[in-house]
């Protein structure tokens, strides 16, 4: 059965966050097991691939030609998909981007054709589902939700002339949401199974607090909703052959670690003393970065010192900035999209902080654990998932700051060891979802008719 992975990001190629990670290491896992398992992926700037070929598309009702391209990582095919839209400085943040990856999607579907399974994943592929469900729906779909806060929401006019989709894809049963075409919505509603990335969040969503307005919607489609917890790629995160540490270590000889802690504190200027905390994260509203600003000074008084690597919100880059010059020797910042130094992080830190309003899963606190990096975190989807609390890290509630900190000062009250070591001694590799993920195709494959319930079909409904 051959599963076409189709994706804004994939890791090592284009990675802005988790989604990139994922897409970058289940279709390896999958191929493990017998799967045949590829990436369709816009072609951005700065990929190097090998051009085989020209893709013919259907793009606002008017045939375009595409390049196509192919590169290998790890054994795994990637598809590039060329159009001058892709050839920016970044991969997202442009006022065009649903034009952008509704291309993407349509020229994805196109190239995809002779896949068994058309596996899209979040909003920047949730057009490919109601395309295949336009054709028939006999190619089999499934839609993850990476993160239902990001939604690709767009006029409906313009929604309808890009797809081609009849008028009908945009009731209320289909895509439309609070009068816009929502493509999160679309792949919800037309995949014939959904799932998301930690069981936590699977039952977070159909609530009002995590449902981001969807909530009712994936009520009703909770027959075909699965929760499967991400795995990391426990080759390329392995703390005893990482190429970025300055030392390498295992559980059975941590004395590389402490070489990495004193390294850590050598090159962000901080002394030997004290406990070092971690950020590694995007510096958006979710991740809850403004409390880790807010209890700075009682952080610091408890002797705690604070080294954040992130890139996003020009605020929160300023603030965090600002701390690292008003702290020297306290607190150090840098700004960007970093690989080596996440790496040096993970590993040096006492521990990463992890206090955001909500998480579908969260792959920096499975990274963390790995390095026998305690994390301590807000008790939130796939978060309260992968920390024991109190045996690989700290899992606290409440969204304050008082209680992020509350939980700092537990946490210098444990034995940081011995959960250093029982958090490197977990399995967070891909090895049991992707077995999860093979039988939802494998149910698929099966199945003769995959959506139980046939959304938009004229005339069935009142
Ligand atoms: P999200 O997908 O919401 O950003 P995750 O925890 O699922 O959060 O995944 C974050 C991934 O991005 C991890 O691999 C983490 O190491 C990486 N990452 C986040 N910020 C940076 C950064 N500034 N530099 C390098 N890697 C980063």
């Amino acid at each position: 059965m051959r599963v076409a992975f189709i994706a804004a990001e994939a890791f090592p190629l284009a990675k802005v966050g988790g989604l990139a990670d994922v897409v970058g290491s289940l279709p390896l896992a999958l191929t493990k097991l017998g799967l045949e398992a590829e990436i369709y992926l816009p072609w951005y700037q700065g990929i190097e691939a090998k051009h085989i070929g020209d893709i013919e598309y259907l793009f606002a009702g008017q045939p375009e030609a595409g390049a196509l391209g192919e590169a290998w990582h790890r054994g795994v095919r990637v598809v590039l998909l060329g159009h001058p839209d892709f050839q920016r400085e970044r991969l997202y943040g442009y006022p065009d981007d649903v034009a952008r990856f509704m291309r993407f999607s349509c020229m994805a579907y196109q190239a995809a054709s002779g896949a068994g399974i058309l596996h899209a994943h979040d909003w920047h592929a949730g057009l490919v589902p109601v395309l295949a469900h336009a054709a028939g729906g006999r190619q089999k779909t499934v839609f993850t939700i990476h993160n239902l806060a990001y939604q690709g929401r767009w006029n409906p006019g313009e929604f309808l002339a890009w797809s081609g989709l009849p008028a009908h894809y945009l009731q209320l049963e289909g895509l439309e949401y609070r009068g816009d075409a929502s493509l999160m919505k679309g792949g919800i509603v037309y995949a014939h199974r959904v799932t998301t990335v930690s069981p936590s969040y699977a039952r977070e969503i159909l609530t009002p607090e995590f449902g981001e307005g969807l909530e009712g919607l994936l009520q009703k489609h909770q027959h075909k909703l699965r929760g499967i917890l991400n795995g990391i790629d426990t080759s390329y995160w392995d703390p005893s052959t990482d190429p970025h540490l300055p030392s390498r270590y295992s559980a059975n000889d941590l004395s590389g670690k402490t070489a990495c802690r004193a390294a850590l504190r050598t090159e962000t200027g901080f002394n030997q003393e004290g406990v070092v905390l971690g950020v590694v994260s995007r510096l958006v509203e979710q991740k809850g970065m403004d409390q880790v600003l807010e209890i700075l000074p009682p952080l610091l008084r408890l002797g705690c010192k604070l080294v954040v690597l992130g890139s996003g919100e020009p605020a929160l880059e300023d603030s965090f900035r600002l701390a690292g010059e008003k702290y020297q020797g306290q607190v150090f910042f840098r700004s960007g999209h970093n690989e080596a130094l996440a790496h040096r992080i993970y590993a040096g830190a006492d521990a990463l902080l992890i206090p955001p309003a909500f998480e579908p899963c969260g792959l920096t606190q499975m990274i963390a654990m790995r390095y026998g990096t305690p994390p301590i975190a807000r008790a939130v989807g796939g978060l309260k998932d992968t920390i024991r609390d109190g045996v690989t890290g700290v899992l606290y509630s409440g969204g304050q700051s008082a209680n992020l900190l509350a939980a700092i000062e537990r946490f210098l009250r444990l034995d940081q060891q011995a959960m250093r070591l029982a958090g490197m001694r977990e399995n967070f590799s891909w090895e049991y979802p992707a077995l999860e993920y093979a039988a939802v195709y494998g149910e698929l494959s099966t199945s003769r008719v995959g959506l139980t319930e046939e959304p938009n079909s004229p005339g069935q409904r009142e």
